[in-house]
């Protein structure tokens, strides 16, 4: 589903670079923790992914698209495969629930049935049935990255890449959100989470991928946040 071959990402000619040699691949269905420090490279990674940031050098492959060669005019297809979660839910402030998760669709074109549709199944698999006509302001933050999440996933991506998404959550909360990505998981979206947060990393217990200046370090089935662990 996604595979990086020996990519280096250069956001300037003198600082050292973000992403240096990085080879990975991760198979359709998996759920893979990006760890490492702040600074080792977990976000350009993503935007990597996403086509927003373009390597400097090397292969990327994402949903059978070789990124190097990636037309303009075939980069919204790949947006499309693709949904994506911050750690500051970034919720249109002035919307409700569903009209938030409504828009995703809505900017697609898709119409007014499928919407009707996907909407409600969509918020309950989140976790998010009797606060439709909420405001985001009028919603816990966890409650907030749950709408966020439903806004990713109800065009149906293939990948769903979350940044930090439990960076503003406690730990309560925060394994919560986890568990609404795992069941996301399992209805086959492949799902990769950059955190630096250890405690849903040795709660999980997934695949993880170690950072440390732009290099992969640790590439471990099963592992939590530690070296050692
Ligand atoms: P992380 O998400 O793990 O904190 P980042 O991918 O954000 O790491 O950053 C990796 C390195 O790239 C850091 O040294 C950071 O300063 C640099 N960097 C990230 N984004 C940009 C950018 N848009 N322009 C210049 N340098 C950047
Ligand atoms: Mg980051």
């Amino acid at each position: 589903m996604i595979r990086f071959e020996n990519v280096m990402k250069r956001y300037s000619a003198k600082d050292r670079p973000a992403l240096d040699g990085v080879s990975l691949e991760i198979e359709r269905g998996e759920f893979v923790f990006v760890v490492g420090a702040s600074g080792s490279g977990k976000s350009t990674l993503m935007s990597l992914i996403t086509h927003e940031q373009v390597a400097s050098s090397g292969e990327i492959l994402v949903a059978g698209r070789e990124l190097r060669r990636l037309p303009n005019r075939k980069v919204p297809a790949l947006r499309r495969e693709i949904g994506t979660v911050f750690q500051d839910f970034r919720l249109l402030p002035g919307k409700t629930v569903e009209q938030n998760v409504a828009f995703a669709l809505q900017v697609l074109g898709r119409p007014r049935h499928v919407v009707k549709q996907l909407v409600p199944e969509t918020l309950e698999l989140v976790g998010l049935e009797g606060k439709e006509k909420r405001l985001p302001h009028e919603l816990s933050g966890g409650e907030q990255q749950r709408v966020a999440i439903a806004r990713a996933v109800v065009k149906k991506p293939a990948i769903l890449l979350a940044d930090e998404p439990t960076g503003n959550l406690d730990p309560t909360i925060s394994r919560e959100i986890v568990s609404v990505l795992e069941r996301i998981n399992r209805t086959g979206t492949t799902l990769v989470v950059a955190t630096h947060d250890n405690g849903i990393v040795d709660t999980f217990r997934k695949r993880v991928i170690e950072l440390d200046e732009g290099r992969v370090v640790r590439d471990q089935a099963r592992g939590g946040y530690a070296q050692s662990a």
